[in-house]
């Protein structure tokens, strides 16, 4: 007996002692703790992340400078932690509209705030100062657009250097002779891993600081570097890694930092399924990127072969939101099949983190190539147009109160109600159905690449599907139901 419980005493200890070591995993298991709440919609403003830069900036572990202004003149603050001799530097959302990553940095603070991973964090900050930018395109963030005030994308500046924002990151990153820089973007989410289905929920780059494309030991540890966070991303998320094409480019920041000395890691932040807000590609950040930064302490990265960089595949743009495959449609009388590719497109609420969608077909024909988060074989269904509901409707409540249920709408093939009170400030009908003014024409019926994707799938004479603003509603189990089609008056 007492045999037996030492035995069992021993592989407890083993394993705790396999979890303490395995830093990521515990990173991943614990994060919710360190997630800042605050920062949960990807349309942050700068105003959003001041006050927690406040918060830091009192914290005597960390050190907040401002290194620079925007054009429109909003702080650029440098956030500094550690003692140590190698200088570490992460800038983030150079492009307004991408902010994962700056999310993620937020979570970090909130780490290295922390009392907690004591032993972690005493090796990171003895070997590390690690310097952090956080939005360096505020003002482009403030209408989430990818371009600055100047209206010029930062990271083709780095040579010119018109915009102040540009002056900053690289001023800063002289200032410091930075050994290691991460360059923090979010890319499209149609992109995948080349050749197939998986999305590029992450993509790499060590950047090129030539034509030549040549490796030196900057660029070299650069690229050991994202082959260890690529093996910590497979762990979450399988085959959703891909690395970009390296052809040098001369104006941008990445390339030069590099070529200024500065080992360069390109991170991009893409799609993962159901994760409109990118909420689980912040948390594969936020581990992936912590865990690098205690590797580039512990120096252990060192080791690791330059060849399995080669190994990730290719970013490829291959995605849709939506796939419909083999699709019967009449034109002219004549049955054609066609497969159709569509994209729910986001529109900006101006001052709000919310948005709506206002989708389009991107393509059609054979789409044998492409990919679907969402994907339907419509093999033996036929595309029908909807009708416009005979009924009008004096208002939304009007519709409401005569108990006129959107679904069962659809089944009987209407995909349009009239209503003659719109409300203006109302930007998309509520619903899964099209609201139309007394007076608005529906086009003649049309599958056509940019037009909103809205038809009926029917099979027998009976319709099944029904696709609205490139939503998918499935009848019989009622699934794809949303509250998001379109207005027209
Ligand atoms: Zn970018």
């Amino acid at each position: 007996m007492k045999t037996k419980f030492s035995i069992l005493l021993f592989l407890v200890t083993i394993y705790s002692f396999g979890q303490k070591e395995d830093i990521t995993t515990a990173l991943y298991e614990t994060y919710e703790k360190y997630k800042e709440p605050s920062l949960d919609k990807r349309r942050i403003k700068h105003h959003d992340l001041q006050p927690l830069i406040a918060q830091y900036e009192q914290n005597p572990k960390f050190t907040v400078k401002v290194v620079g202004r925007s054009i429109e003149g909003r702080d650029l603050s440098l956030v500094s932690i550690g003692e140590g001799t190698t200088n570490v530097y992460l800038w983030s959302q150079m492009h307004g509209n991408e902010p994962t990553a700056t999310q993620a940095i937020f979570d970090i603070f909130k780490f290295f705030a922390s009392d907690d991973f004591e032993t972690e964090k005493k090796a990171i900050l003895k070997n590390l100062r690690i310097h952090f930018l956080p939005m360096l395109n505020p003002d482009g963030a403030e209408v989430f657009q990818r371009r600055n005030r100047l209206g010029i994308d930062i990271n083709r500046d780095a040579l010119r250097l018109q915009s102040p924002e540009s002056r900053t990151l690289k001023r800063v990153r002289d200032s410091l002779q930075a050994d290691f820089g991460f360059n923090l973007h979010d890319q499209s989410t149609y992109y995948n891993a080349e050749r197939t289905e998986k999305p590029a929920t992450i993509s790499y780059l060590a950047p090129a600081y030539n034509y030549e494309k040549e490796i030196n030991e900057v660029r070299g540890n650069a690229m050991k570097v994202i082959v260890f966070m690529n093996n910590i991303i497979q762990k979450y998320a399988p085959g959703q890694v891909a690395k970009y094409n390296d052809d040098f480019e001369p104006r941008a920041f990445g390339d030069n930092i590099q070529k200024w000395g500065t080992s360069t890691i390109l991170i991009e932040s893409g799609g993962y399924a159901n994760d409109v807000e990118k909420q689980e590609i912040r948390k594969l950040n936020y581990v992936s990127i912590l865990s690098a930064i205690y590797t580039i302490a512990k120096g252990n990265y060192a080791d690791i072969p330059i060849t399995d960089y080669e190994k990730i595949p290719e970013n490829d743009r291959k995605l849709f939101d939506l796939k419909i495959t083999n699709a019967t449609y009449e034109l002219l009388d004549k049955p054609y099949v066609l497969d159709i590719g569509i994209n729910r497109l986001e529109v900006d609420i101006e001052d709000s983190t919310e948005f709506w969608y206002s989708s389009r077909i991107i393509d059609q024909g054979d789409l044998s190539t492409y990919y679907g988060y969402e994907a339907f074989d419509a093999t033996g269904y036929t595309i029908k147009p909807g009708k416009v509901y005979t009924e009008h409707f004096k208002s939304l409540q009007q519709m409401s109160d005569q108990g006129k249920d959107p679904i069962s709408l659809l089944k009987s093939g209407y995909t349009y109600v009239r209503i003659a009170n719109i409300p203006k400030e109302q930007l998309s009908s509520p619903f899964p159905v099209h609201m139309i003014s007394s007076t608005y024409e529906v086009p003649e019926f049309n599958i056509e690449v940019g037009l909103n994707p809205t038809f009926l799938l029917e099979k027998n004479g009976v319709v099944k599907y029904a696709v609205i603003n490139g939503f998918f509603i499935d009848f019989e189990s009622g699934k794809g139901v949303f509250e998001n089609a379109m207005i027209y008056r």
